[in-house]
């Protein structure tokens, strides 16, 4: 928290200019482009067809063995173990700079092998499905297949939606083409789209990019605030039409698989592989909205304490509390990161050192045509790599403990569980990352002394519950209003988007704050709703990982314990199920409505401290 960073003047860095250490160690994984193609010969033979026979030999015998059954699956995961990782090298090195081609190129490559691994193994789980009952029954409780039991099941809670296998085989074939949408907005949004420069109050001005966008929203200056909203929002609005069709196209796609599977709804198709039923998504939606009036408070005191007639889109972003300066460099961030996370145990800060500050998981700062945001990504055999456009910010350092949260619960699920149960599900994917979170917010509140950084970090929070609970949850609503649209084959246009954005950001902001005409377009530039209702989790994540922070923090071994197998559990259970082993009951909406509470009573105290 010592050396005041400010917005970066200098042009963005060529890549090749950035620091060794500052770079994420993508040769752990792969020590050229040679090797990878090595590892690419033997494991997705390009010029084969089929590119895989071994699958093929069980096409009988699996029926006659549960050893056949289980030496199928084995081979399966690993062929796709094999494929993600070189997947993800690939994709690594595509997002250091995604107009560069050697790398381009390999992820196309290797994203065709996987789509063509979908196709070949295509068969096996239609034929499990349509498998006598009872012999199936015996099957997954044979002594063999023990470690796939689970696996199985859920797959045998898909039959119901499970096609035939030639038609399963279609659908598979299908699988490229229909990423078109969201590949044609990724390009767009991260490669082709440029912005003119935002200009400041001194007539100066200002590069803009997606990275930069977020820092001049955090800007005293609101002309520069303004003149940034304004111009990247006129930018996407200037291709409202292609943006309209591709967004349209995403949602067709959902649409064609809930049809083709038999799902009454779209958000049902979402939502039943993992065993979430429909009612939680509107139950977040429910329980948000019944406590707007909360959001309007803030609204109303934010007005106020920026001493502003009219608060716009592009006011909600400046700290409240002008004289806290609590920018910091990536080397204090980690520090302070590693220290809030001690009430998990050493062995969790060991290893998150370990990550942040010698294995190099971490691509800290941002160059010319990296790819905008920060994620957390990897693969099996590879360190939790953490995609960062690190500035200096507290919300820098914020979003590098959220990145660090989901890279932990990638290191322990990897770690404690088989290659079959390691991914987590994405319902309870941000739950590790908020916790973090909130840990750090709670290490610096302990630390500062003054009302005024008291309330800075109070404000930080709201803004951010603000951003993953209030704004998360209107994106949901949005989006389930969109397939609804699909569903009932009313045409998407701009026009009807537009308004029928307006409307959502009129009632979730409530009466004190203006709506832009600009904001209107914001749907278009919002990556997530090509994610297949994605956004919601965002919302109960944060919910359940207040509810979770509390749990830890005022309790002792038992419950740190009860959160750390959470975190190692993997997918090894249902979503639902896992959470539960860590003490939060998700089917109710009591977590959903406590953070709101909490919400509120943070507007309040706010508003004491900064009387
Ligand atoms: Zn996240």
């Amino acid at each position: 928290m010592a050396a005041h960073i400010s917005i970066p003047e200098a042009k963005t860095q060529e890549r090749c200019a950035i620091a060794k250490q500052d770079q994420w160690n993508v040769e752990a994984l792969y020590s050229s482009w040679q090797a990878w193609e090595e590892d690419l010969l033997k494991w997705g033979r390009e010029s084969s067809s089929p590119h895989w026979p071994e699958l093929n030999a069980f096409k009988e015998s699996w029926k006659k063995s549960s050893e056949d059954l289980k030496k199928l699956i084995d081979i399966c995961c690993e062929i796709d173990r094999q494929l993600s990782k070189l997947h993800t090298y690939a994709h690594l090195r595509h997002d250091e700079d995604v107009s560069e081609e050697v790398a381009k190129k390999a992820y196309s490559r290797i994203t065709a092998l996987l789509y063509a691994f979908a196709q070949e193994a295509a068969w096996i789980e239609p034929e499990l499905l349509a498998y006598p009952e009872e012999k199936l029954d015996a099957l997954i409780h044979s002594k063999p297949l023990d470690s796939y039991r689970f696996y199985l099941e859920k797959m045998v809670w898909m039959k119901k939606h499970t096609l035939p296998a030639e038609q399963e085989e279609l659908l598979a074939m299908a699988g490229k083409s229909l990423e078109t949408a969201s590949q044609a907005f990724g390009a767009f949004n991260n490669a082709d789209l440029k912005f003119p420069p935002a200009v400041d109050s001194q007539g100066q001005q200002k590069e803009l990019t997606h990275g930069k966008y977020q820092l001049y929203l955090r800007s005293p200056d609101r002309a520069l605030r303004e003149s940034a909203f304004k111009n990247l929002h006129r930018s996407f609005l200037s291709y409202e039409n292609t943006l309209c069709e591709l967004l349209s196209g995403q949602v067709q796609c959902h649409l064609f698989g809930m049809k083709s599977r038999k799902f009454a709804s779209c958000v049902e198709a979402a939502l039943f592989p993992h065993q979430i039923d429909v009612s939680v998504y509107h139950s977040l939606i429910q329980a948000v909205k019944t406590h707007l009036p909360a959001l309007h408070r803030y609204m109303n005191l934010r007005k106020k304490m920026m001493g502003l007639d009219q608060l716009h889109l592009y006011d909600l972003h400046v700290p409240l509390v002008k004289q806290v300066d609590m920018g910091m460099s990536y080397e204090e961030a980690s520090k302070l990161i590693i220290e809030s996370v001690a009430v998990l145990g050493k062995d969790y800060q060991n290893s998150l050192t370990q990550g942040l500050t010698k294995d190099r998981w971490v691509d800290r700062y941002e160059n010319t045509k990296k790819r905008s945001g920060a994620y957390s990504s990897g693969c099996y055999d590879s360190m939790p790599y953490i995609l960062m456009n690190y500035h200096g910010t507290l919300n820098d350092a914020l979003t590098l403990t959220h990145e660090s949260g989901h890279s932990m619960h990638s290191l322990l699920s990897r770690a404690n569980q088989p290659y079959h149960y390691s991914r987590y599900s994405i319902f309870v994917a941000e739950v590790a990352s908020t916790f973090h979170e909130e840990l750090l917010l709670r290490h610096l509140l302990n630390r500062v002394t003054s009302k005024e950084q008291k309330a800075f970090l109070i404000n930080q929070k709201l803004d951010d519950m603000r951003s993953t609970l209030l704004r998360q949850t209107m994106f949901a609503e949005f989006e389930l209003k969109i397939h609804r649209w699909a569903e009932q084959g009313i045409p998407m246009t701009p026009e009807l988007l537009k308004t029928e954005y307006r409307k959502l950001n009129q009632e979730y902001f409530g009466p004190d704050v203006l709506i832009d005409e600009e904001a209107d377009i914001e749907w278009s530039r919002i990556p997530h709703f090509y994610y297949n209702f994605y956004v919601y989790q965002y919302a109960t994540g944060i919910s359940a990982a207040h509810a979770l922070v509390d749990r830890v923090v005022n309790g002792g071994d038992k419950e740190r314990e009860e959160y750390l197998t959470f975190l190692s559990s993997g997918s090894s259970k249902y979503p639902i199920d896992v959470l539960k082993l860590a003490g939060v009951d998700m089917r109710t909406p009591q977590p959903v409505e406590a953070a709101m509470r909490h919400f509120d009573a943070l507007v309040t105290q706010l508003g004491e401290l900064l009387r």
